[in-house]
């Protein structure tokens, strides 16, 4: 099969062959369909993250090892089964769960794999839907796709799962608590649309481009604040009316992780999702006088892909605005995407 794959950090992907092999005991191999293109495709084409302080971590610490096919949005159409992959069907159309551990672990074990401390995510670890074909290691990885656009339902393994998994860490409110989230990009928008299905009614968006003011509006943000203009917390805490409980931040850069953490009332959660890297100055006694909590998140559990894929399928849940792109432009989606002019989701189609 080829794949586009990263061959250097930072240079351009190229198309070269790999052996594909067939699926043992209960692997499934699918032929890749769509693959979403996420801002950690772009980190991933890169080879490293911020950590803050001056510091990059490197893919080549996390045992990534080049080349390798990046994308883990994936939807695919099975084409192979082992013998003892159970309940699917060849020709079946499903979403991937990309985010597999170690498989052997307790946490593995109690469907949490995306905290598995030996991770083994698809697009990361092993070839991905940059590639023509993915495999999974049981068919609990995968979710039916269903009447759901194809190109939406490989979205929702990514930034679906990320934004409902980060959404559940501050629930619950009342629906017209107000929820900050920073960042109007793929999942600060996904976050929109993912409350306004659940039924919310209280969403402050906050992005540095006002261009993406109107996105924002129309999946449901009951406001957009354009956080390059001074006096930002001010602006902000006019709508909500005060400090708040509850603020999402999808772009986790120092600029918005020390607003966000200002914006909280006593007992307010601020919850940590981008790799916009940086860090913050945390008071120590402020967290007495003002009690908060900070809290990652990464991705979200095979159990919140069903889930999502379940809100998705009502209709309940509006897909972001998607730009489709045939594979072989994966590296000018890329291109587009660091040079911020996606407004929502790049899906690449096979
Ligand atoms: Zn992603
Ligand atoms: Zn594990």
């Amino acid at each position: 099969m080829s794949i586009w794959a990263v061959v250097e950090h930072g240079q351009a992907l190229q198309a070269i062959e790999r052996a594909s092999r067939e699926p043992l005991g209960s692997e499934v191999l699918l032929d890749v369909t769509h693959a979403g293109v996420c801002h950690s495709d772009l980190h991933f084409w890169k080879g490293y993250y911020d950590m803050g302080g001056g510091k990059l971590m490197k893919l080549a610490e996390r045992g990534v090892v080049l080349p390798r096919a990046p994308g883990h949005e994936v939807v695919g159409r099975i084409s192979k089964l082992g013998p003892q992959a159970q309940g699917l069907e060849l020709g079946q159309l499903c979403i991937v769960y990309p985010w597999l551990g170690c498989g052997q672990c307790d946490v593995c074990r109690s469907g949490q794999d995306n905290l598995c401390m030996k991770p083994n995510a698809i697009g990361v670890l092993q070839d991905g839907g940059f590639g023509q074909q993915v495999s999974v290691p049981h068919p609990r990885f995968l979710v039916d796709v269903g009447a759901i656009d194809p190109a939406f339902a490989a979205t929702l393994a990514c930034s679906g799962i990320t934004v409902y998994s980060a959404i559940k860490k501050v629930m619950p409110l009342r629906p017209d608590e107000p929820v900050v989230l920073f960042g109007a990009g793929g999942l600060g928008l996904a976050a929109i649309s993912m409350l306004k299905a659940m039924d919310h009614r209280q969403m402050v968006s906050v992005d540095a481009n006002p261009a993406k003011a109107e996105a924002a509006l129309q999946l449901g943000a009951s406001h957009f604040v354009d956080s390059s203009q001074p006096d930002l917390i001010g602006r902000i805490q006019a709508l909500t009316q005060g400090p708040v409980k509850a603020v999402v931040d999808f772009v986790n850069h120092s600029s918005t992780a020390a607003v966000g953490l200002e914006l909280l009332q006593k007992n307010g959660k601020l919850v940590l999702v981008g790799v916009g890297g940086g860090e913050i100055v945390l008071s120590l006694a402020s967290m007495i006088f003002r009690p908060r909590t900070v809290q990652g998140s990464v991705t979200g559990a095979p159990s919140d892909l069903r889930d999502v894929v379940a809100l998705a399928q009502s209709g309940k849940l509006r897909p972001i605005p998607i730009t489709r792109m045939p594979k072989a432009q994966a590296n000018q989606a890329l291109h587009l995407i660091e040079e911020g002019r996606v407004s929502g989701r790049i899906v690449l189609e096979s």
